[in-house]
């Protein structure tokens, strides 16, 4: 039997329980690796964690703000502490507050640059520290093409989106020779709570803007993730890879 492409690797997935990232997690897990799941809600994380590995002990939950560095130091050092080491880290939270630039506060255009800009870099810099010892790891960062693009109402997700791109490709060259990987991924139009919260008619007009003419589900974004997490990608840094159905090809 071959081995799976994760096995012995030890991962942790952010904004993991629900969406992308809880499928972001069970993909990782499917291909043998013990996952840490970490979400604001650290119960809806352990349900999460349960709903994959039924309750095996190979995916666990905890608490985490990732605009926190105490909580993001926490996290790396819990996942080493109970593991022994870390392999994968996917910085996959996300929120969005999408209003006209008329409407947007301060407030507004802050939550999100935290949230994906500050959190994924603190993800990048506590994780790319226990990697940097180890002399291997891959760190996924989950993007959007609304960075590549720009959507009108997301001055605020599409500026932080853009952002991770140039932290992702700053960060890969800064440890490349340790041999961590840094890569990022930029999702489309995905089926999850977050897009479940636009109109029904925002979403029929933007899924019918994808070349292939429907949505992506969760799961099409976690097998990207697998592949950059796996040995599959070894010689692969600083990249950008789209899941989007072909949109803005
Ligand atoms: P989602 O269903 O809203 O899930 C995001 C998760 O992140 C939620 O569980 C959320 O918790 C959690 N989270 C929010 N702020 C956090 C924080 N400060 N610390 C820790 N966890 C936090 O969203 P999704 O659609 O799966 O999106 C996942 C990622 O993909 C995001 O980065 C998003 O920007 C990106 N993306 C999504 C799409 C799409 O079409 N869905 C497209 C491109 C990119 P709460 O529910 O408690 O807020």
């Amino acid at each position: 039997m071959t081995q799976p492409l994760l096995a012995n690797k030890v991962a942790v997935v952010t904004g993991a329980a629900q969406g992308i990232g809880q499928e972001i997690a069970r993909a990782l897990h499917d291909q043998g690796a013990r996952v840490v799941l970490a979400d604001l809600d650290g119960d809806a994380a352990q349900r999460a964690a349960a709903e994959i590995d039924g309750g095996k002990g190979n995916c666990s939950g905890v608490a985490c703000d990732v605009t926190s560095e105490e909580q993001v130091r926490a996290l790396v050092e819990g996942a080493v502490g109970e593991h022994g080491h870390l392999d994968v880290f996917v910085n996959n939270a996300g929120i969005t507050r999408d209003k006209s630039l008329r409407k947007m506060s301060v407030a507004d255009f802050d939550a999100v640059i935290t949230v994906h800009l500050r959190g994924t870099w603190l993800g990048v810099r506590e994780a790319s520290a226990v990697m940097r010892e180890q002399k291997s790891g891959s760190i996924v960062n989950i993007s959007s093409l609304s960075g590549k693009s720009g959507n009108p109402g997301q001055t605020n997700y599409s500026a932080a989106k853009a952002g991770i791109v140039g932290l992702t490709k700053a960060a890969a060259k800064e440890v490349a020779h340790h041999n961590i990987r840094i890569n990022a991924i930029q999702p489309g139009l995905i089926r999850t709570p977050m897009t479940a919260a636009m109109s029904p008619e925002v979403f029929a007009e933007r899924e019918a803007a994808v070349p292939m003419k429907r949505a992506g589900e969760p799961a099409e974004v976690a097998g990207a993730v697998v592949f950059l997490a796996s040995e599959l990608s070894s010689y692969i840094t600083g990249s950008v890879i789209e899941v989007g159905g072909g949109r803005y090809m």
